[in-house]
This record gives C-alpha cells, sequence and structure tokens, in this order.
C-alpha cells in the first residue's frame, strides 16, 4: 500500500476518491441535469431511477427514500407494523436493522445466526413467533443472501410477511433470485460505502404488492397523496433526493463491473489465505455473494489487528457489539449468553479491506502483512 491507512474511514474515502475520478465526468453531468431541470425534488430523475431500480430487480415498484434506515421503517410501517408488535430479526447486523424497528415502536425478537455464514438460522424463527410477531426481517449481511425458501415456507404457515434488509446485498442472488424479490417489500441503503452507493444519503424500497407501494408512496410525502392533505398518519419527509436518484441512474447501469471487481478481490484473497488458520467466509449452498464486507474470523483477533496495524493496515470490525448488548439496547434485558453464537463471532471476526478500486499492489500488501502476521503469532 503507498501509504498506511489511519483508519477503515479512511480506507473507504479513498475507495470513494478512485470511483469519483473514474466516473467524474458521468457524476457531474448527472447533477448538471438535475441543477438545470427546474426540478429539485421528486421530479424525473426521482421516477426514472425508481422504474430502473424496479426493472433491473424485475418487481413492479421501487420507492425511492432518503436513506437506508428509513428504507426499514417506512417498510415496516407500510406493512402496519407499529407499538406492541414483535418483529424477529438477528442481532449480528448493522445496528439500523434494530434501530428501525424500536422507531416504529415495535419490539425486535432476536433468532441466533449460522456458526459458518454469520446469517440468521431460519431453523430458530418458528420458535421465535409470538401472538404478536407482525413480521419477519432477514438481513443479507455482508453481501450473502439468508435461506429466503426456508424463511418464506415458515413465514406463509403463519401468515407474516417478509421484510429483506438488503442495505448490504445489492446484486446478491440465490439459486439465481436477487436479493429484494422474494420478500413482500425490501429496503435499500446507498449509503457511500454501499455495493451501489450514492454520494450522500439515500435508500429505496421494493414491493411487488400495490397497496404497499401506495403506503410507501403517502409515508414518503407527510401522508399526503395530493399536496397539502394528509390522508393517513404518522406522515414523514422521507423523500430520496433528486440529485441522488440521478446519480444513481447512471450507477445502476455499472452495479455488475462493481460486484465483479468485489469478487475479484475476495477470490484473490481466498487464493491466498486458504490454510493459515484464518477462517474465511463461507458461502451457502446456492448463493452469488457480493461481499460488501470480506469478513474473516480468527480466536486471537486482537492480535491479528494489531499485528496489521504495525503494518499500515487498519482493519475494520463488522460489528464489534452485537445489538442486543449495546447500551441503547439495554432496555431488552438480553444479558450475556442469549445469543451465543452471535456474541462469539463478535469477538473473533474482523474484515479486510475491500472496495472496487483496491489495487492489486494494495491487496498484496495486505495479503503478505496478514501471511507475516499469522506466522508470528
Ligand atoms: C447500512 C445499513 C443500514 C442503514 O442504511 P443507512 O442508509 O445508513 O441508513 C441498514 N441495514 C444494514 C444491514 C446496513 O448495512
Amino acid at each position: 500500500m503507498s501509504g498506511a491507512a489511519r483508519n477503515g474511514t479512511t480506507q473507504y474515502v479513498w475507495g470513494y476518491l478512485r470511483e469519483y475520478e473514474a466516473e467524474r465526468d458521468d457524476v457531474l453531468a448527472a447533477v448538471d441535469a438535475v441543477f438545470g431541470s427546474g426540478q429539485l425534488v421528486l421530479g424525473p430523475a426521482v421516477a426514472g431511477f425508481e422504474e430502473a431500480f424496479a426493472a433491473w430487480h424485475g418487481v413492479a415498484h421501487c420507492v425511492g427514500v432518503d436513506n437506508g434506515t428509513n428504507a426499514l421503517v417506512l417498510g415496516l410501517r407500510a406493512l402496519g407494523i407499529g407499538a406492541g408488535d414483535e418483529v424477529i430479526t438477528v442481532s449480528n447486523t448493522a445496528a439500523p436493522t434494530v434501530v428501525a424497528i424500536d422507531q416504529v415502536g415495535a419490539t425486535p425478537v432476536f433468532v441466533d445466526v449460522h456458526e459458518d455464514t454469520y446469517l440468521m438460522d431460519v431453523g430458530q424463527v418458528e420458535a421465535a413467533i409470538t401472538p404478536r410477531t407482525r413480521a419477519l426481517l432477514p438481513v443479507h449481511l455482508y453481501g450473502q443472501c439468508v435461506d429466503l425458501e426456508a424463511l418464506t415456507a415458515v413465514a406463509d404457515r403463519h401468515g407474516l410477511p417478509i421484510l429483506e434488509d438488503c442495505a448490504q446485498a445489492h446484486g446478491a442472488r440465490r439459486n439465481g433470485v436477487l436479493a429484494g424479490t422474494t420478500g413482500r417489500a425490501a429496503a435499500f441503503s446507498f449509503y457511500p460505502t454501499k455495493v451501489l452507493g450514492a454520494y450522500g444519503d439515500a435508500g429505496a424500497v421494493l414491493t411487488s404488492d400495490p397497496e404497499v407501494d401506495a403506503n410507501l408512496r403517502r409515508l414518503r410525502y407527510y401522508g399526503m397523496e395530493k399536496v397539502y392533505h394528509v390522508v393517513s398518519t404518522p406522515g414523514y419527509n422521507s423523500r430520496i433526493d433528486e440529485v441522488q436518484a440521478a446519480i444513481l441512474t447512471r450507477k445502476l447501469t455499472r452495479l455488475d463491473d462493481y460486484v465483479a471487481g468485489r469478487r475479484a478481490i475476495a477470490a484473490r484473497y481466498a487464493e491466498a489465505l486458504g490454510g493459515t488458520g484464518l477462517v474465511l467466509p463461507a458461502l451457502a449452498p446456492g448463493n452469488d455473494h457480493v461481499y460488501y464486507v470480506y469478513v474473516v474470523r480468527h480466536p486471537l483477533r486482537e492480535k491479528v489487528v494489531e499485528g496489521m496495524r504495525e503494518h499500515g493496515v487498519q482493519l475494520n470490525i463488522s460489528y464489534p457489539w452485537p445489538v442486543h448488548r449495546q447500551t441503547g439496547f439495554a432496555h431488552l434485558g438480553l444479558g450475556e449468553g442469549s445469543l451465543p453464537v452471535t456474541e462469539r463471532l463478535a469477538g473473533e471476526i474482523f474484515s479486510l479491506p475491500m472496495y472496487p478500486s483496491l489495487t492489486v499492489g494494495e491487496q498484496d500488501h495486505v495479503i503478505e502483512s496478514l501471511l507475516d502476521v499469522l506466522d508470528r503469532l
């Protein structure tokens, strides 16, 4: 690596800056078109992006919103979920998954994850269902899909809707089926570091259900259908920005390339680091991973992270604290040991640098440093 990454953020900033260098003309053309259009909010760029993103997935409707967290919040609201309801999800996720459930007044109910894929253990879901359960919220974490065939069978048996958290899984497939096309609705984030990232905050919800689509459009627009008349509450202002929609429409045409770039880096890591004692990402059968994060595992994580820092490589941990053990969720009353696999993983996982513009030289530096650190443990 030509310069030492000081922290994970720095690495991500590099990724974004390199992408901007390569795509600058296209991005600025999108911005210029919006600024000159005379329509800065809910104009043609938003409609165009919604149509393109829905079509890319082969789903009837897409509603652009202001970020991925609110995509989940509005998704839950659009399914009629609120105070007193329970939503089954996982604790091994980005906190916003759970923040969104809390935000609508519902209670998150956690099941543990698989030791090998780090994804929702669908086999535990049925036992977690109570008379108050109103939805299942699987998270396609790190870029790999949850077993939605099995989860759909459970959901159908109990008449429960599935809301997919696709914030880390743009373009991921399971048995050929794209993430975001199975559930009643699916929430996406376009936070800049995501596989499909905006130049600021943005999000979207996909659905094939016209009623859910209508609910979402009202919810993001104060609860209005026509201007100045609120027809339902609660209402939010959760619109995707016209500029971000225009940029995303152009970037969507390159989504396959971004994924291919990530997969190539993942393949190099896997080839170089197999047999080292590092637990590499496990692919569930039928899954096409998009490697939003390349998560590995080692029982002596702190030593590995420290050793890598000495080599000038700052490693991220996604995520160091399971959500149910975070201070803000203490009221859930879930003590240590309540989700044993999730808790064990949180102490051992870490991520290797991963973004499409990471150079081969940088990948080599990461690999050689890691081999050296592991060798000296
Ligand atoms: C990023 C992320 C979110 C939240 O998206 P924002 O756009 O940052 O609000 C939600 N869930 C998961 C799994 C994420 O990775």
